[in-house]
């Protein structure tokens, strides 16, 4: 592990916790974990890999590139590319045996010219528009492309999907409005081994009837609700952590960081910590982000750098080499994704995927000792 002063800590275990939880919810149905985007920032390869383990069934990816990177890995369980695929892949997804979503008659004639040429069967699955209107073929012509691809020995049509616009709270009208339409498909298909799937975290959080043969919950296994709300079984696994670079006292009238956005009452005391918005933490939250050191809550000071924040501490102590909580838990205080995200006007999922690789990520159930 490098001994970079700001890192990441993945727990496991209560990754594991929340996949669990998930499975008691859906049954015997089949889990497909959303791994695109680095693993929602939990880190693509590492979480994968975790999850062949705690018996998840396939793995979802949003691009080629992500899904070979998964292959060198040597991950083996089914990888769905959901993304739509462009004319200069379609080789390479053949060749590392990806599935991959088909949601027009176009690419399924470019696929199918490759096949025959490459003597290759494609895994697909259709991808039917219900209301997003994202990617994905309105029913009628997905009903017609199916028929089409039955005929054709290089298709193995693998599934049949659709992607909920709205279902990140319970009673929607437009989420029921898209499960009926997706059933409705469903019912005009008659063929049994076909996987047919709806459910993203809001859908497996609130909508049941959206469950189908398998579910697709990104942000839910990486333990937030879709609402925010408190879960006891699902909780975050994801928490940042640096170690204060500097201490100093400064006098009172002082302004900190650029643009003096922050001026000092009275003689205080001021850390730095070693992580900015080039880290991935947003500069929005300058004068707001909450910090926790030995338990307590603080806020950032000031501008955020693009390496590094201050923290005025008031008379309280700090050491540098000390343990600082920007995300996840100290003692009895949280810092939670839900609460930055709304702090920044966004949602966790950015926030999660915006930290990037300069930060290491350290995976593990052993708790890192804060003091
Ligand atoms: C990202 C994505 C998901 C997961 O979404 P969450 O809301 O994070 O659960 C599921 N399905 C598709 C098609 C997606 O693009």
């Amino acid at each position: 592990m490098t001994s970079h002063p700001a890192w990441i800590e993945v727990d496991l275990d209560q990754f594991r916790k929340n996949l669990e939880a998930i499975r008691k919810r859906i049954g015997s149905r089949k889990l497909c974990l959303p791994v695109k985007a680095n693993a929602y920032g939990h880190g693509l390869v590492q979480m994968s890999l975790a999850a062949e383990w705690f018996g998840v069934d396939v793995l979802a990816v949003s691009c080629l590139q992500e899904g070979i990177e998964l292959r060198r890995a040597g991950i083996r369980l089914p990888i769905l590319v959901l993304g739509a695929i462009h004319e200069e892949q379609i080789g390479q997804l053949l060749e590392e045996e990806l599935e991959f979503s088909l949601s027009s008659r176009f690419k399924a004639q470019l696929v199918g010219k490759l096949c025959r040429e490459m003597g290759k069967v494609a895994r697909v699955h259709l991808e039917v528009d219900t209301g997003i209107n994202r990617t994905g073929m309105r029913p009628e012509t997905a009903l017609a492309l199916f028929e089409e691809l039955q005929q054709e020995k290089c298709f193995w049509i693998q599934g049949i999907y659709s992607h909920f616009a709205t279902s990140d709270e319970p009673n929607d009208p437009f989420a029921k409005k898209q499960i009926a339409a997706f059933s409705e498909v469903r019912k005009r298909v008659d063929k049994a081994g076909l996987v047919w799937h709806l459910a993203n975290s809001g859908g497996v959080y609130y909508y049941p009837e959206s469950y189908f043969d398998m579910v697709r919950p990104g942000l839910l296994c990486y333990g937030l609700t879709p609402d925010g709300k408190e879960d006891p079984e699902i909780k975050p696994c994801f928490s940042l952590r640096a170690k204060i670079s500097y201490f100093k006292v400064v006098g009172a009238g002082e302004g900190i960081s650029y643009s003096r956005l922050y001026v000092t009452k009275e003689e205080t005391r001021v850390i730095t910590v070693p992580v900015g918005y080039g880290d991935g933490f947003p500069r929005n939250l300058s004068n707001l982000a909450p910090i926790l050191h030995r338990g307590s809550r603080y806020q950032v000071a000031g501008r955020i750098c693009m390496d590094q924040c201050m923290v005025d501490i008031g008379q309280h102590e700090g050491f540098v080499g000390e343990t600082v909580t920007l995300l996840g838990r100290d003692g009895g205080e949280e810092i939670s994704l839900w609460e930055l995200a709304r702090l920044a006007h966004t949602d966790p999922r950015e926030i999660l995927c915006r930290f990037n690789n300069r930060l290491p990520r350290r995976y593990g159930q052993e708790r890192v000792k804060l003091r």
